[in-house]
């Protein structure tokens, strides 16, 4: 997943969860506590609710049962209000209410089971008289300092004193279950918190720093100079993309590294076949250098062959520094072709003419074939494509089987965008094993090495490196004893560089 779509998700699931959590966990932690005071308390449902917003309401409803049992206390026997055991179990029971006791005998407090002083009590218990039997069922709040609720029972024993029992209950406590309560949900928005943040940070944390972690074994890996560690899988996002890209360019440089070794090899080899192709002709020239020095050519004629002899190595050396001049010069692109747009039946035409009547001097019949139905044309460099007819012909010169009419045969046909000129002789051939390998420079085939014939080995390295500037192909096919054909594929100037089709 895209980090970016991660991110917005852990967004929403940030702000949802923890709500939605909360939620939840309040209510069934609510249901839990008014349970517990429904029972401890004795009150109903609705007081708990009204509980909430309204405390007093609340407070006043806990004392409820025992207000009312006073009150028919008062009725049967008011006598029990003097009795000390029976007003401490009644302040027992209230305490657990979270309430307390105080009872006055004409206007004289004689029970207090609060914790402030009579002088203070006093403050804030309501008047009363022996007329109001009660002052209110449901209680007097009593506000200021003092936060309190006051549940009064007035009455006149058989002996005319004015009693007044008063339940005060402070308000400015929390029912424990409240308190409970209240430690339980901050508990829980807490835990909440922690486990959704821990949570959504563990997964934006596993899609970033994983695949970066990875990322940087493999940059090590590289920086050591370890090019074949593969990156591993990662996940299909941002971070992902940039490893992808970064396993592509290890490929890149793997590649480069080892073109890097192969063409160094191959420059030690090229300096090698180089130094090995000039010694050769150079040791024959100094052999007959000094067999005339010597007196070993003794004989004008003896003479006049070895100095016919070293001047063609001295030819073949010439013409070896020529063709690695232009292989070279091909190598690096410093030849600048001229692309001409030429008709082919006409250049093909024109070159055979040429190739004949050198040919004829060999007596190597020359067939030519042009099964052009259509005028065609290419763009070509018409000198360097020359040279590449040339180096095919001469090639089958140099390698004409001894012994029957050498013959070489061009043929030309249209096919599609390409041109196919096919060049085949009945020359000596090339083993199955050659082939593929004659268009590498300095590649020579034991026949060719052994013949009689000069060659260095690079004639058909330029061939292919011109028609491939070309963007066209040539490959060969040989039949070994029998001869060998060339296939050249040209590509064909397109109809709208062509004047006469337009
Ligand atoms: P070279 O200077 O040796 O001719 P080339 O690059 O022109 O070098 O050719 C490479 C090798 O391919 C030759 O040495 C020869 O063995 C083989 N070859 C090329 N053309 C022919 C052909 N027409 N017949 C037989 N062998 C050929």
């Amino acid at each position: 997943m895209k980090l970016k779509n991660k991110l917005y998700i852990s967004f929403c699931i940030m702000v949802i969860l923890p709500v939605l959590l909360s939620g939840l966990a309040l209510g069934g932690l609510y249901c839990v506590q008014k349970e517990s005071i429904e029972r401890t308390y004795n009150v109903d449902d609705g007081a708990i609710l009204v509980g909430v917003y309204s405390p007093i309401i609340l407070f006043g409803k806990i004392t409820d049962s025992i207000y009312k049992d006073m009150k028919t206390e008062v009725d049967t026997s008011p006598e029990q209000f003097t009795n000390k055991e029976y007003l401490d179990e009644l302040s027992g029971e209230l305490s657990s209410k979270m309430s307390c006791l105080v009872v006055r005998r004409n206007g004289i407090i004689i029970y207090n089971s609060t914790e402030a002083p009579d002088s203070e009590i006093v403050k804030i218990l309501p008047d009363y008289s022996a007329d109001e039997e009660n002052v209110s069922d449901v209680g007097t709040y009593k506000g200021g300092e003092y936060q309190s609720l006051i549940k009064q029972l007035n009455f006149k024993d058989s002996e005319d004193n004015f009693y007044s029992v008063s339940i005060v209950t402070s308000l400015k406590q929390i029912l424990p279950q409240v308190k409970t309560f209240i430690m339980q949900v901050i508990f829980v928005i807490i835990m909440v918190l922690i486990i959704t943040s821990l949570g959504l940070t563990l997964w934006i944390y596993s899609s970033i720093v994983k695949p970066l972690n990875k990322l940087k074994l493999a940059t090590d890996n590289i920086k050591e100079g370890n090019m074949d560690f593969e990156m591993p899988k990662v996940s299909n996002n941002e971070i992902g993309d940039v490893c992808r890209d970064f396993e592509e360019m290890r490929v890149v440089l793997k590649q480069s590294a080892e073109d890097k070794i192969k063409s160094d090899a191959e420059e030690k080899e090229l300096i090698r076949n180089i130094s090995h192709d000039l010694k050769t002709p150079l040791t024959a020239i100094k052999g007959y250098v000094e067999g005339l020095r010597d007196g070993i050519a003794n004989t004008p004629e003896k003479q006049a062959k070895y100095i016919q002899t070293i001047a063609n190595k001295v030819n073949d050396m010439d013409k070896l520094i020529d063709e690695l001049t232009i292989y070279s010069r091909l190598d690096t692109n410093r030849v600048p072709y001229t692309f001409v747009r030429c008709n082919v039946s006409d250049y093909f035409g024109d070159c055979c003419e040429e190739i004949g009547t050198e040919l004829e001097a060999s007596q190597i019949e020359l067939e030519y074939n042009d099964h052009l139905t259509e005028p065609a044309y290419m763009n070509v460099d018409p000198e360097q494509l020359k040279r590449v007819v040339n180096n095919i012909i001469s090639n089958s010169v140099k390698y004409m089987a001894e012994g029957r009419q050498g013959k070489i045969k061009i043929d030309l046909y249209d096919e599609g965008d390409y041109i196919h000129a096919i060049f085949s002789d009945n020359g000596i051939g090339i083993a199955a094993k050659d082939v593929e390998r004659i268009f590498e420079r300095f590649y020579r085939t034991d026949e060719s090495r052994n013949s009689k014939h000069g060659g260095s080995g690079i004639g058909l390295a330029i061939v292919k490196k011109i028609v491939e500037d070309h963007k066209g192909k040539i490959w060969a096919e040989s039949v070994e004893g029998e001869g060998t054909t060339m296939h050249l594929n040209l590509l064909k100037a397109k109809d709208e560089e062509n004047p006469e089709n337009a």
